[in-house]
């Protein structure tokens, strides 16, 4: 088998459905054949037309194999040969470990050999952590789940992860109810909300006395590349901040909801800190970015605006209690934002913008909330998440009928994008910056459930082809998804991963991905003027292509569980 960069066959190398799409690509005209494990020709597809994909700047075909039966088979294609597997349900192990991959982050305890196998560590972060804005005062927050490729812990962030997980727990509980061998397994509650709860129950305590939120949980300055129970370096708490109340808020509320049949306390726990939550974002309406300290270097996490998680925090709130003034918020936030004069105003004075305009990031200002966006700057994806799966009718003309309404087009147009890229990703040769893999999951966590409102089968399609790509069918020919796939990631930047001494990573972590767009200047050394879908090192400490995020896996988590119970 030809198994290097350049094999001119891409497929997803964990495996296809058996009732689905099975899509593969070929860089050559010449004739595909399909063999069967007994050496039987099963299937030619002689007429390749080859385009070109703006991306990867490849010549690629896009062929379906279709009605391929349950087994192994092997593609040849010229010289190149590559084997796939068609089964049932074939997704039901990435799917498990990429929910386990978050057991993995599990910070302020150790990870034993009986559930971490041999990724096991010490305890680790369980010193008491000072404010970093008065340190006088000292406290114990112990817990959550390392962000990333490093060992700070940021709420905003893993609210949204928490929220990814929910979901796909909410809509697809049985491709996502596994047993996942972690300390809580066998307890009565499904592991993917024990293992959400680990970061709920963090989060609960980064609430302050008055309802507001601290903005994150970290060091001054990132640790090397150590074992986290090496990691000594005091933490700091940093202020709070509105995008972190407001995300906080969504995610407890929306946690009460799920968690209720399983233990009514820790759901009466969450509603309350999530109302609370609201309560201080009510007193404190003026929206203030958070600003790194000085002498401050870790994840920021900025944002220019705090509409989008006000929207979602109120929507989940709403669709928690039936309160109106929970549904008034939300259609004020829904509908400001598309005020031209307003988001002018907002932005125009707004530091954070002002700093990022720099560096092109916001050039322009955007109208309305994008509502097919899950990542931690812009949560309106899961505001409106919110709006068509739970409050449904009840949201009226404006939180149901035109939200659905936008939803559609939005999402309308990304199903475009598939049709028009040579591997069918969703991303534009722009869409490749920095941690790509969330637009990526995005795009089919959007066309998921433009299919579930609509049926119409393509949208369905078009996401599996998401989940394809995360599994190699794409310009690098990689799986990103760290233990899956004959060809994967090997050495993302993720600290435990690095420093650990094991050959193979942390299995089920998902890697950033190419990122044409800000790149480190070593890594524009390296590729030059290479096309940004292969924008992509997979070198340790290439951060800026290979980091590893919580907040990347959970929207895997969501689309991988979707295609689990089909
Ligand atoms: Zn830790």
């Amino acid at each position: 088998m030809n198994n290097s960069r350049e094999s001119s066959i891409r497929v997803n190398m964990v495996g296809y459905m058996q009732r689905m799409p099975k899509r593969v690509a070929v860089l050559s005209d010449e004739p595909l054949s399909v063999l069967d494990d007994k050496g039987r020709e099963v299937k030619t597809i002689k007429d390749i037309e080859l385009r070109a994909d703006e991306s990867s700047g490849d010549r690629v075909a896009l062929l379906d194999l279709e009605d391929l039966t349950k087994g192994e088979y092997t593609l040849k294609n010229g010289n190149d040969e590559r084997k796939i597997k068609v089964d049932d349900s074939p997704y039901t192990e990435v799917t498990k470990a990429l929910i386990k991959g978050l057991y993995y982050q599990r910070c302020g305890c150790a990870l034993d050999e009986k559930h971490a196998g041999i990724y096991t560590h010490g305890a680790c972060h369980t010193a008491p952590a000072t404010e970093w804005e008065n340190h006088s005062v000292q406290k114990t927050i112990i817990g959550g789940w390392h962000d990333a490729g490093d060992y700070g812990k940021y709420v905003g962030p893993g609210a949204v992860t928490v929220a990814h997980l929910l979901y796909a727990y909410c809509l697809f509980p049985s491709g996502c109810s596994f047993d996942l061998n972690i300390p809580e397994t066998g307890n009565g509650t499904p592991d993917i909300l024990n293992e959400a709860r680990w970061e709920l129950e963090w989060i609960l305590k980064m609430q302050k006395e008055d309802g507001s939120f601290y903005h994150k949980l970290t060091k001054a300055r990132f640790a090397p590349f150590i074992m986290p129970e090496d990691d000594k370096e005091p933490e700091y708490i940093m202020p709070v901040s509105h995008c972190a109340t407001a995300a906080a808020v969504a995610v407890l509320a929306l946690a009460s909801r799920v968690y209720k049949e399983f233990d009514g306390e820790f759901s009466s726990r969450t509603l309350a800190a999530a109302i609370k939550g609201f309560e201080w974002i009510e007193k404190n309406p003026e929206f203030k970015p958070y600003i790194q300290p000085e002498g401050v270097n870790t994840g920021m996490y900025g944002d220019f605006s705090d509409r989008d998680e006000r929207f979602w925090a109120s929507c989940e709130l709403y669709a928690s209690t039936g309160e109106e003034k929970y549904k008034k918020t939300a259609e004020k936030m829904y509908s400001d934002a598309k005020d031209p004069e307003l988001r002018k105003r907002e932005m125009e004075s707004n530091p954070f913008f002002q700093r990022m305009k720099k560096f092109h990031v916001f050039d322009e200002i955007k109208l309305g909330l994008d509502v097919t966006q899950y990542g931690w700057m812009d949560v309106s994806g899961l505001g409106a998440l919110c709006c068509l799966v739970v409050i449904k009718e009840k949201g009226g003309e404006m939180l149901y009928d035109e939200v659905k309404a936008d939803f559609l087009e939005r999402s309308g147009s990304i199903l475009e994008n598939v049709k028009e890229s040579g591997y069918g990703t969703t991303l534009k040769p722009k869409g490749y910056v920095w941690g790509s893999i969330l637009s990526v999951m995005g795009n089919a966590m959007s066309m998921i459930i433009n299919w579930l409102l609509t049926g119409n089968d393509d949208m369905r399609d078009g996401a599996l082809n998401q989940l394809d790509y995360a599994l190699g069918l794409n310009a690098l020919d990689i799986s990103f998804i760290t233990g899956f796939g004959e060809k994967r990631v090997m050495n993302p930047h993720h600290r435990p991963s690095g420093a650990d001494g094991i050959d193979e990573p942390v299995p089920g972590l998902i890697s950033g991905g190419p990122n044409g767009g800000f790149t480190y200047p070593s890594t524009k050394e390296r590729l030059g003027d290479t096309p940004p879908a292969k924008y992509f090192l997979d070198e340790t400490p290439s951060a800026d292509t290979n980091e590893i995020a919580i907040y990347w896996n959970s929207p895997a988590v969501f689309v991988a569980a979707c295609f689990s119970t089909l």
